[in-house]
């Protein structure tokens, strides 16, 4: 079908680059087509949604397959692609031009929502839901509960909102996300920013707490 210059679509999970090679190698056997590459890279929120139909994963979960997505490493035009497209819950976005390595927010890179740029309106706005209830999901034992910030407040919630404990804290900052049984030396805040740890000596929880909190607060929102 390459051969007589159709558009070809292939579906792989090929993680790795050292894979992806013998296939581009392969390909540049038979054309000099174009080859383009897209990446899906669901939410957390649409990963439990496909988890649901598929009874393998939903026993194995969330985390697993998180994990597993971790093992990714994203594909760069210097393999050999023409383009390199990002597939997620906000459309396709070219990451051509992107670096490989994934943003995470540490103690030096410290990636607010503040720093994008983001005007004072926009900034008021996500700074709580106001009475309305929101998803508070606790990064050490994983309990997730529909409150009002006021509510995990009394409850013991550590969270960002209207109602936090320390006012400053802001969705899209690294602080602690704990519910009231468990304490804060567990969170990825505290590894970083007390600890010194890197991303790399991070644990799982401590990763998906800090990919979270780079989505808030829009993966916090309730549905209707
Ligand atoms: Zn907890």
């Amino acid at each position: 079908m390459l051969a007589q210059g159709k558009d070809v679509i292939m579906e792989h999970t090929l993680y790795k680059a050292t894979r992806r090679k013998e296939y581009l190698e392969a390909f540049r056997t038979v054309t000099d087509e174009p080859i383009d590459i897209y990446v899906m890279q669901p939410s957390d929120e649409r990963l439990l949604q496909n988890i649901q139909t598929n009874d393998e994963q939903r026993k194995r979960g969330i985390d697993w397959i998180k994990s597993q997505m971790r093992e990714i490493e994203i594909p760069s035009i210097n393999e050999g692609f023409t383009h390199v497209y990002v597939v997620n819950d906000k459309g396709i976005q070219d990451w051509s031009s992107n670096p490989v390595e994934r943003k995470f927010i540490d103690k030096n890179t410290k990636i607010t929502l503040f720093e994008k740029g983001l005007g004072d309106e926009e900034k008021r706005k996500i700074v709580g839901f106001g009475d309305k209830p929101f998803k508070h999901i606790c990064e050490c034992c994983g309990a997730v509960a529909v409150l009002t910030s006021k509510e995990a407040y009394e409850q013991g919630w550590d969270y960002p909102g209207d109602g936090a404990i320390y006012p400053s804290s802001m969705f899209g900052v690294l602080s602690p996300r704990t519910c009231g049984n468990c304490g804060i030396t567990e969170t990825a805040y505290w590894a970083i920013a007390v600890e010194g740890k890197t991303t790399a000596e991070l644990s799982e929880n401590q990763l998906q707490a800090v990919e979270r909190i780079m989505q808030e607060p829009d993966i916090l929102q309730v549905d209707g």
